[in-house]
């Protein structure tokens, strides 16, 4: 039996949709992790079956309230690591 957590593939995606729109500092792999990581603390765990994950993820889809309240969190989150990277922003540091 898989059980996963099905908050961590909307934050995913929100993430990947919202990226660009964030105005991120940095927007190398460990800021985005980051990112991640700072919004899945801000979330609930939803702990699922692959089955009921999937109407899980159609439900939610759906819920405008949702939505907001998970982009709401994500700028929350990239807010915080564009205040405090987790390395230093000094020179081009393009990865
Ligand atoms: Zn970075």
């Amino acid at each position: 039996m898989t059980v996963f957590n099905m908050m961590e593939i909307l934050a995913k995606e929100i993430l990947d949709r919202h990226w660009d729109h964030l105005g991120m500092p940095c927007s190398c792999a460990t800021c985005r992790n980051d990112v991640l990581a700072l919004l899945l603390n801000a979330l609930p765990p939803r702990y699922v079956s692959t089955e009921k994950g999937q109407m899980f993820v159609k439900a939610a889809a759906l819920n405008e309230q949702f939505r907001v309240d998970l982009l709401q969190e994500l700028y929350r989150a990239a807010r915080a690591v564009a205040a405090r990277p987790s390395h230093p922003l000094a020179g081009e540091n393009g990865a």
